[in-house]
């Protein structure tokens, strides 16, 4: 069927009116036939199988039987009427029962003609039934277009309600196809469907609605979803290409006398391999007249922050300023403090720039920041505000992405002319699967590999119960000169309670540890900036030898002689936030501990992910966990789970097709960057419909 014959709109379809458009448009955003097509079943119902009501089981399912009505009634109700069929085959009897549309049924029934019935089944009073079953007589059932494996379609309430079942679903396909005669346009091209074996998209689409077999349909499903996440990734691609080629940005060509200084000078260790590497990509990217675009993953302790700073020095030395944008005043401080003490010995001037930051402090960093004497400049979302004016600023990275949206990252760049180079550093890893689907459009580096010299970090998991031994453990780490972490969940349904629990924590631990000999730091989002800063710094400091906290210390805080971390109710805590709280500790020389305390009340979820933290400290393994118990979008945010709003194929369970597909879309763009070639004419021309219509199912014709 031709593109446009596709877009006439669904009122047209012989069986829809105005009144069914309605509800196909509200309920399912069915606007034209090509919409109708791409409502793909969410399962299928084996009917070769008929049973006879003899072997009916009281289990619920459904179930097709072949009979013959032999008696109707009407039964009046107190709630209502309804209307009872007997219905017989040659092993037994049963009813069917109607609570709506009773006069018409009862009007179109026939009686002691064989029937196919088909429903769930319900057993009541030493009797089977079927409420409101479909029916069709044998002879028509013959002659469907409709295969054994029975297609169930997303459906709703209202739907049901109003008639638009099932059944007339399934007959609005068959009316479709009747009208296109399954002839589609093929959307993918010659060589990838033979390279793979793929159906062609005809029998694909066909194959979905009505499949012949187990075989075809699972084909049918492996092409449609290769073609969902292929068109996906040669958008991404595409818009990654076409960034790099369009995006102007300032080019670095220079590796000057700070990065030079630095890396002979004052480099305080031997860089990783992995550091090397994606310090390279950098500079690569840097030097290149396009705008950097990079996403720097690296677990917690793989050394990003050394990563960020030689990132700097090349913005330097190439005559522009710098900026690095942290979620929290505590990291910004922290980051701060950390360059500063690394810069020591060049001549860089280093600002600090957070809400607490007063009005005359302001004031000098916004005037050298337009004189252009400031080189870096760290901070926190202040960084944004609109009086925050740089000169030349050259080059903005982004600490923990997660916690800032897209918009505020694009707000950075409206300050010069081109954009700055943007490194965006997460660690928190994100499985590669989504990172693919959701970052497909950014370059993507790893640090795999963790500074020498770390101890794997024992992690254990404790119930409630066994708290003394684990606070006799907590005293003999403080006694070999170690300090300790004593983590509370903060939920923000629950914000009320969870203060109290961490109060009461706090009180009891004081108890438990009392002043003199033991001196404890606690800190939460209640506190004001100043004194968090204040106890943050106690601990850093070594003044005091227990830090109580909320997940407020969750992102970057680096205390190398902080040896035990314990997290209390571990069991309420996500996969991705018990292992960025474990990578508080295990930063120094010595074994370090993370020490999970539970209730025995765990749900099936919460075993896994303590399973999953005792048995690895691999963040991409734990991602990949975290992935597969809550699913992209409560990964992603709410903010990019259009992206992954797919149709057919799941970012989880067909990950090694998104591997194949994004193969696939790289090689084609490699090949033929405008899909001018002849073979590539198909792609070329779904990729128009498809940012035409701005969805990847939009095209199908
Ligand atoms: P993250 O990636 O979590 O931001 P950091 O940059 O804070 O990690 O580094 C963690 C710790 O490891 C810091 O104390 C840092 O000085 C140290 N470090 C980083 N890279 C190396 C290295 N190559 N060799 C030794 N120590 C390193
Ligand atoms: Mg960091």
């Amino acid at each position: 069927m031709n593109a446009q014959k596709l877009q006439t709109p669904i009122e047209y379809l012989k069986g829809v009116g105005p009144n069914r458009a309605n509800l196909l448009r509200t309920e399912l955003g069915i606007h034209t036939f090509q919409d109708l097509l791409n409502l793909f079943p969410n399962r299928y119902l084996d009917r070769t199988k008929f049973y006879k009501i003899q072997e009916l089981q009281r289990n619920n399912a459904d179930v097709q039987i072949i009979g013959k009505i032999t008696h109707i009634k009407m039964v009046e109700q107190k709630r209502g009427k309804r209307l009872v069929a007997t219905f017989r085959d040659e092993t037994g009897v049963m009813e069917l029962i109607w609570f709506r549309g009773q006069k018409w049924i009862k009007d179109n029934l026939k009686i002691n003609q064989p029937y196919v019935i088909f429903g769930k089944t319900k057993w009541f009073n030493g009797s089977f039934s079927m409420p409101h079953p479909e029916l069709e007589l044998v002879k028509e059932h013959k002659n469907k277009l409709r295969s054994s494996m029975q297609p169930i379609y997303p459906s709703t309430e209202k739907l049901t309600n109003s008639g638009i079942t099932n059944k007339v679903i399934n007959k609005l396909m068959e009316q479709v196809f009747l009208d296109a005669k399954n002839a589609f346009t093929e959307t993918l091209s010659k060589p990838i469907i033979n390279e793979l074996k793929l159906l062609s998209k005809s029998e694909a689409i066909f194959n979905i609605h009505f499949p012949e077999n187990g075989e075809r349909l699972a084909r049918a499903e492996y092409r449609l979803k290769f073609e969902e996440l292929f068109y996906i990734q040669l958008q991404l691609i595409r818009k990654n290409l076409i960034h790099k080629s369009k995006i102007k940005g300032y080019p670095f060509p220079v590796v000057g006398d700070n990065f030079k200084n630095f890396y002979n000078h004052h480099l305080p260790f031997q860089l990783t391999g992995a550091q090397k590497r994606v310090v390279k990509e950098i500079r690569q990217d840097l030097g290149s007249n396009a705008q950097m675009n990079r996403l720097l993953q690296g677990d917690v302790g793989s050394g990003k922050t050394i990563v960020a700073l030689l990132s700097m020095l090349i913005a330097l030395d190439n005559g522009f300023q710098a900026c690095l944008m942290a979620p929290t005043a505590i990291l910004s401080v922290q980051h701060y403090n950390g360059l500063v003490e690394l810069c020591k010995g060049l001549e860089i001037s280093i600002s600090l720039l957070t809400g607490s930051s007063t009005t005359s402090q302001r004031k000098v960093i916004h005037e050298n920041l337009e004189n252009g004497s400031l080189n870096i400049l760290i901070g926190t979302h202040a960084l944004l505000e609109d009086k925050v004016k740089f000169k030349n600023l050259g080059l903005a990275i982004i600490d923990e992405q997660h916690r800032f949206g897209v918009a505020q990252r694009s707000k950075l760049w409206h300050k010069n002319e081109l954009p700055p180079h943007v490194l965006v550093m997460t660690a928190t890893p994100i499985p590669r699967t989504l990172a693919m689907s959701v970052y497909g459009d950014l370059d993507i580096s790893i640090i795999d590999e963790l500074p020498p010299g770390r101890k794997e970090i024992k992690t254990v998991h404790r119930f409630d119960s066994n708290r003394l031994k684990v606070f006799r453990f907590i005293r003999d780490e403080i006694a070999l000169g170690r300090q300790v972490y004593i983590v509370y969940p903060l939920i923000q349904e629950s914000e009320a309670l969870d203060y109290k629990d961490l109060m009461d924590g706090y009180e009891s631990i004081v108890r438990d540890f009392p002043q003199p000999k033991y001196q404890i730091s606690i800190v939460h989002g209640q506190m004001k900036p100043a004194d968090k800063e204040f106890e943050m710094n106690r601990f850093l400091k070594g003044e005091t030898q227990i830090m109580v906290a909320t997940t407020v210390i969750e992102v970057g805080v680096n205390v190398p002689n902080a040896s035990v971390m314990i997290i209390e109710s571990a069991e309420r805590f996500g996969l991705s936030q018990l292992h960025q709280l474990r990578g508080r500790v295990g930063r120094g020389a010595e074994q370090s501990y993370t020490i999970l305390m539970t209730s025995h009340k765990l749900s099936a979820d919460a075993k896994t992910r303590l399973a999953t933290m005792t048995s690895t400290s691999d963040g991409f393994e734990i991602a990949e966990v975290d992935l597969k118990l809550r699913g992209p979008g409560d990964i992603m945010g709410t903010q990019q789970s259009g992206v992954l709003n797919l149709r057919i194929a799941d970012i989880v369970k067909d990950s090694e097709i998104l591997k194949i597909a994004r193969s696939y879309a790289f090689q084609v763009l490699k090949a033929d960057p405008g899909l001018t070639n002849t073979e590539n004419l198909n792609i070329k021309n779904t990729f128009a419909q498809l940012v035409k219509y701005k969805n990847i199912w939009n095209y199908i014709s």
